[in-house]
């Protein structure tokens, strides 16, 4: 039989809500179908963002729904150095370069592109004398990665290509992202490389997440392509929406499994509203 290893991968940056427990248990009852293995991972290098109460909520709520995970749990935020390292590869074979601009700057940037589409961020490494005078003046930077840099290096992104469980073997479109950010200025790494790292590390073979996140995987194949780690398949499964038809995101105040909990729903009963019954 082959192996079978899926993940979830939440970020304790608010309370989970049922776009959540989709997520979760739709990874979980995979893992379970196929005799494999479900691991869970904190996904918390953004340490601004994320708060222990969070933290703490996830294992709280999980457990609640009915889900068991591997011990001991990843979390990312005590595996800096694993990141710092691969950007430290890339970077070594010139795939990165500084970018100095603020939010704004590239916001203005890439409102200015042609077609008044949104365009995603291209750039280059600044002159040396002039990254140099901004770097002696300590002023802040991220790593972006290069695609010009990338494609060079692969020969095209012809034979970048991904298993997706719905639409068969896809063709990755890395350019879908920009030059993206994979060290920040104020955390020292960006979710793509994290990521991939540790996909990669923890030997998962079946990344199973949302829909809004089928952009990032095309990014992340070319990571793992640049990096030579392997290629999971991929499951995106739908978007959970409300009753006004949007689908679920924190920034909506969407009600979390906690406040469900205390108003009297009980685990079976979410369970079931998913479609897990
Ligand atoms: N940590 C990410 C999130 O909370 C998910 C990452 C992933 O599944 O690849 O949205």
């Amino acid at each position: 039989m082959t192996a079978f290893v899926t993940r979830f991968a939440p970020s304790p940056t608010g309370y989970l809500h049922r776009g959540h427990a989709f997520s979760a248990l739709t990874a979980y009852e995979a893992a379970r179908e196929a005799h494999g293995r479900f691991i869970l991972r904190i996904e918390d290098i953004d340490r601004t963002r994320c708060r222990p109460e969070y933290d703490a909520a996830i294992f709280e709520d999980l457990a609640w729904l009915g889900l068991s995970w591997e011990e001991p749990v990843r979390r990312q935020s005590e595996h800096m150095e694993d990141y710092a390292r691969a950007l430290r590869e890339l970077a070594e074979r010139g795939l990165l370069y500084r970018c100095f601009r603020t939010r704004r700057e590239i916001g203005e940037e890439i409102g200015r592109a042609p077609h008044g589409t949104m365009e995603v961020f291209r750039g280059q490494p600044l002159p040396a004398h002039e990254e140099a005078q901004k770097l002696a003046a300590g002023e802040p930077f991220a790593w972006r990665l290069s695609l010009e840099a990338a494609e060079r290096t692969l020969g095209g992104f012809g034979a970048l290509t991904f298993d997706d469980e719905a639409r068969g073997e896809v063709q990755a479109r890395p350019e879908l992202g920009g030059d993206v950010v994979l060290a920040r200025k104020d955390v020292g790494v960006a979710y793509h490389l994290a990521v991939v790292v540790d996909d990669a590390g923890q030997g998962i073979t079946h990344v199973i997440r949302g829909e809004d996140l089928f952009e990032a995987t095309h990014v992340q194949r070319l990571l793992q392509a640049l990096l030579g780690l392997a290629t999971p398949a991929y499951r995106h499964h739908r978007l959970l929406a409300g009753p006004d038809g949007k689908r679920f995101a924190k920034r909506d105040r969407a009600e979390t499994l906690r406040e469900l909990r205390a108003r009297g729903m009980t685990a079976d009963g979410i369970r079931k509203e998913l479609g897990f019954g």
